[in-house]
């Protein structure tokens, strides 16, 4: 596995070893899969890496804590970083490039000029609660998209609307690529695995728990009761759940059609229907969700 840092290497890297995998490809060219990350790897990324492998020729990691998607008051300076453990576990999940720039490659001039924004479904959820955030995860994808140029692109669902923001600029811009969805990986009490999740002091990972509580709830109630049960009340009874666990402070709990994002009323629908969470413990800001009804 080879590390890079600069796009021109990155760049050369890649064309040669999709060069030489011609050579045994006769009839296709070869695969490219790509998987952006923030780096401090857990086992849900490497679930990403593991998926890449299995179906492409070629996979390449970024790993870039990407200054513009951090607000202001937010946790870019003491976000974890550990590039050497990450490198090694890219390696061993089948990763054949880790690409890790500075700011200062990937943003010559900060902040950059042209920013990519994908309208309305960033204005609810996390881009109602992080204002520019999903201008900065957008704008740092299209770029590693125009830097890596996959075919294939992985993302977990963890990050649901990250995955509906990043399919709308694919599908609104034509980039050449397929993204990829794939499900949360989660601790064995199923606490949703995140590399935010060092940050929880004991009492915090323990109260953490109502979170994927909540999302169970909503499967089970959703699965007897669709036909009568609000979406208000169902948001009623997540937030009665949630408010269990004293250190809660609950930032939003929604449920809305995915990937559209639009408020739905009732659950008696065939549509795909998001229930996504966002709950701080202490300075620590966890996210979740579950998918109903997907097809
Ligand atoms: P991050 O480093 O947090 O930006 O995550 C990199 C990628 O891994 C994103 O596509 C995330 O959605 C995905 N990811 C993060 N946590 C999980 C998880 N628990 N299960 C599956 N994928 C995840």
């Amino acid at each position: 596995m080879q590390v890079h840092t600069t796009i021109q290497q990155l760049r050369a890297a890649i064309a040669a070893r999709k060069q030489e995998l011609r050579a045994t490809l006769l009839d296709r060219e070869p695969r490219v899969g790509f998987m952006p990350t923030l780096g401090y790897m857990h086992a849900g990324h490497l679930s990403l890496i593991d998926r890449a492998r299995q179906e492409c020729d070629i996979v390449v990691v970024s790993i870039f804590v990407n200054p513009l998607q951090f607000g202001a008051n937010e946790d870019f300076d003491k976000y974890p970083r550990d590039n050497e453990r990450d490198t090694r576990l890219a390696a061993e999940a089948g990763a054949d490039f880790v690409f890790i720039p500075s700011v200062q490659e990937m943003y010559p001039q900060y902040p950059t000029k042209t920013k990519v924004v994908v309208n309305e479904i960033t204005d609810v959820l996390c881009g109602a609660s992080r204002p520019g955030h999903f201008e900065g995860v957008a704008t740092v994808v299209a770029k590693l998209f125009n830097i890596v140029q996959p075919d294939r692109a992985y993302f977990g669902q963890k990050d649901a609307q990250q995955v509906a923001v990043i399919e709308q600029m694919v599908q609104d811009l034509n980039m050449p690529l397929t993204v990829v969805p794939c499900p949360t990986l989660r601790e064995p009490d199923g606490l949703a695995m995140s590399s935010r999740n060092v940050y929880l002091s004991e009492e915090e990972r323990k109260q953490a728990l109502v979170l994927s509580q909540a999302l169970k709830l909503a499967e089970d109630l959703t699965a007897t009761h669709a036909g009568s049960i609000t979406a208000e009340e169902l948001r009623s009874r997540l937030e009665s759940h949630i408010s269990t666990a004293p250190l809660a402070v609950i930032d939003y709990i929604d449920i809305r059609t995915y990937p559209s994002l639009q408020p739905v009323e009732t659950l008696a629908t065939d549509q795909p229907v998001l229930i996504a969470l966002a709950v701080k413990f202490g300075r620590t800001r966890l996210i979740d969700n579950t998918i109903l009804n997907r097809r």
